[in-house]
């Protein structure tokens, strides 16, 4: 008698964990990546959630998977927002756009030029397959057309979607570009979008618990002497990224708590290493954006970044394990030339003392 009840009581149970668990604002990195193609790193894209109202900002390449991974459906997104429109940040936007159209739910697209520009031609573009699409269930545009509104920025302002207020500021990149601060239930979160040093972004960022920030000048593993956070970025070349003097001086005049890199350019990010130019202006806590992350992060998080210390302790061999975790593809405990790649590829043979072909714990130490 009781047990067809079960059912319902675990849909219950289990729905209210779920709101329990937005009842606090997050982000979650859907994309930690750059333009450069990286099975890894999804392009750009955060997705910022609170109760009910769940707010995508950037959609690079790689963006629709992870939301697939996270079970996020076009229908549970309330905006679309852009820091700017370099293609790796709105890559995607064209599928979910329409996607989330279909889905017939009320949302918002919001960023700066040329964001009308975008929506305009994405509608005209697949005027036929939209109305194809919508034919399906007996729709025509007109019953969606008012579903979504869109909103070019300029300059600083603030509104509302669903339960999260939002404040923007223009910042320096090589086109108009935003930073977004999302401020919920007491918490604050920072996007900073792509940029050079810009006074803007501190104002904004004043006091957050959280600042996700470009990487610009974070050290790969490997390369810690050949430069240092400063050195970056001077010269004649366009300055469209902060180096990470920069990027620490703007989180210590925000005062933020936690500071997260993203934007990654490669995997083996020299934590150890750029942590410390980082904690020349900046003494908060910092950490590495990876896919799926998500902040504020929670006690015995299996994504809880390795704590610096712990990885100064392995400074011996310091990544053979997070190697062999991405190369290891037949997973023997050792790297085979053919599953070896970039750097590691080229000095194959002057870490493979014995020759046999193979990579092992002991001579990836010694090849330092
Ligand atoms: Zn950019």
């Amino acid at each position: 008698m009781m047990t067809k009840y079960i059912p319902i009581l675990i849909f219950c149970l289990s729905f209210q964990l779920f709101s329990q668990s937005q009842n606090e604002l997050k982000a979650t990195i859907i994309g930690s990546g750059s333009p450069k193609y990286n099975t890894e790193r999804a392009g750009p894209s955060v997705l910022m959630s609170y109760k009910n109202t769940n707010i995508l900002v950037d959609m690079g390449n790689g963006t629709q998977g992870n939301l697939d991974k996270l079970q996020v459906k076009s229908k549970d997104l309330d905006a679309l927002l852009f820091t700017h429109h370099h293609l790796d940040h709105n890559e995607e936007f064209t599928p979910i756009f329409i996607k989330t159209l279909l889905a017939a739910g009320q949302f918002k697209v919001v960023g700066p030029r040329p964001t009308t520009d975008l929506v305009n031609s994405v509608l005209s573009n697949y005027e036929e397959d939209i109305a194809y699409r919508l034919s399906k269930k007996q729709r025509t545009f007109s019953d969606v057309a008012n579903n979504f509104t869109v909103n070019e920025l300029e300059g600083n302002q603030s509104f509302t979607i669903g339960d999260i207020e939002i404040s923007c500021t223009p910042v320096n990149h090589t086109i108009a570009t935003m930073a977004y601060r999302f401020d919920a239930g007491g918490k604050s979160i920072v996007i900073s979008g792509d940029l050079s040093y810009s006074e803007s972004l501190p104002a904004l960022a004043k006091q957050a618990e959280y600042l996700i920030i470009d990487s610009g000048g974070a050290i790969e593993e490997g390369k810690a002497n050949n430069r240092t956070g400063k050195s970056k970025n001077r010269g004649n070349k366009e300055h469209a990224h902060v180096n990470l003097d920069e990027s620490s001086r703007m989180a210590n005049e925000a005062q933020v708590k936690n500071l997260v890199l993203t934007h990654l350019n490669f995997n083996n990010v020299d934590e150890v290493a750029t942590s410390k130019a980082l904690k020349e202006n900046y003494s908060g806590s910092i950490f590495y954006a990876e896919d799926l992350m998500t902040f504020p992060k929670a006690e015995n998080n299996t994504n809880t970044p390795t704590q610096i210390t712990k990885k100064a302790k392995n400074s011996q061999a310091p990544n053979f394990e997070k190697m062999l975790k991405r190369l290891d593809t037949n997973k023997d405990g050792k790297i085979a030339i053919t599953e070896s790649k970039g750097k590691l590829k080229e000095n194959f043979d002057k870490r493979d003392a014995n020759k046999d072909g193979f990579i092992t714990e002991n001579e990836f130490g010694r090849g330092k």
